[in-house]
């Protein structure tokens, strides 16, 4: 049992992923002043903001400070609301998991994409969801990776991989035709982020752009292809600068615990930075997207 009657109380809801946003000087990598990984300068730092039901939280604020972190044991759909014992995918109810579109296999496997089937699970969401531009980019989150995203997602996506450096390669119409791209870069190169090295902050920066040179080289056949199938300004190449992302750490673990709130339903301690979905305290560290819909408490 926590004693609250000497603890301030910072918020209380049901956990949404943070909203991130990056510091100044952000893009291009030969910026001056451009950030280094590791340090926690002021303004140049990915702001992060805590989302508790209603309640908004600048956790960089909190950089250093003590602070606790206690599930309620309630979970919430993040989509419909109801409660739910368990979640699944990441802040969802079974019912909700098994019928939306956005929980199906295509949406982590865009190449797998079935609307032309007329079996989209919803049609319609498809519609304004995967019909739309996206992107394929290089990162760096723990070393080099490939991925997609829709183009309103640039930078978030790469903020919630806690990537330290990101390029945009190519741009496509839609999501599967993103995914059949994808597919060729990963014989090249993984889509993975190793968390454990994310977090240890034992990322060494890249040239994306000679990255990006090197890797068209080895797909461009594949590239050929899909473009013969889809229309030649199907898939276009950009150029352009890279991006870099500072996060607001103090200090990086040289040994990374997670919690697990289901197993330890109170954790805490000292903050020591925040990266990806991360929040790195003294005592180990926690991945609070896992938590979404988890009923918390954060107190200081
Ligand atoms: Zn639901």
């Amino acid at each position: 049992m926590t004693d609250l009657t000497l603890k301030e109380i910072l918020a209380t809801g049901c956990l949404q992923k943070m909203a991130a946003e990056p510091g100044s000087a952000v893009t291009g990598s030969a910026e001056p002043g451009s950030a280094v990984t590791g340090s926690a300068a002021a303004g140049s730092a990915v702001k992060y903001t805590l989302r508790a039901g209603e309640q908004r939280l600048a956790l960089n604020d909190y950089l250093g400070e003590s602070l606790q972190l206690e599930w309620t044991g309630a979970i919430a759909c993040t989509h419909c609301g109801r409660a739910t014992r368990k979640s699944f995918a990441q802040g969802y109810c079974y019912p909700c998991f098994k019928s939306l579109a956005q929980c199906d296999t295509c949406i982590m496997k865009p190449e797998l994409c079935h609307f032309h089937e007329g079996t989209c699970r919803e049609p319609e969401w498809g519609q304004r969801f995967c019909f739309q531009p996206h992107i394929i980019y290089l990162a760096n989150s723990s070393g080099l990776k490939v991925g997609i995203t829709r183009a309103t997602q640039m930078p978030t996506r790469w903020l919630d991989q806690g990537a330290i450096q990101a390029l945009p390669i190519l741009a496509v119409d839609t999501r599967q035709q993103s995914g059949f791209v994808e597919v060729l870069f990963k014989q090249q190169v993984s889509d993975r982020t190793n968390w454990r090295a994310m977090l240890k902050g034992e990322v060494v920066e890249l040239d994306l752009a000679a990255e990006r040179d090197r890797l068209l080289g080895e797909v461009s056949d594949g590239l050929s292809q899909l473009r013969q199938r889809f229309g030649d300004d199907a898939i276009r190449a950009l150029d352009e600068p890279a991006w870099q992302f500072d996060y607001p750490v103090l200090e990086y673990p040289s040994k990374v615990a997670s919690h697990n709130l289901d197993k330890t339903p109170l954790v805490g301690g000292r903050l020591m930075g925040i990266k990806g979905q991360y929040l790195m305290f003294d005592t180990g560290v926690i991945n609070l997207r896992k938590y979404t819909g988890y009923e918390i408490r954060l107190t200081a």
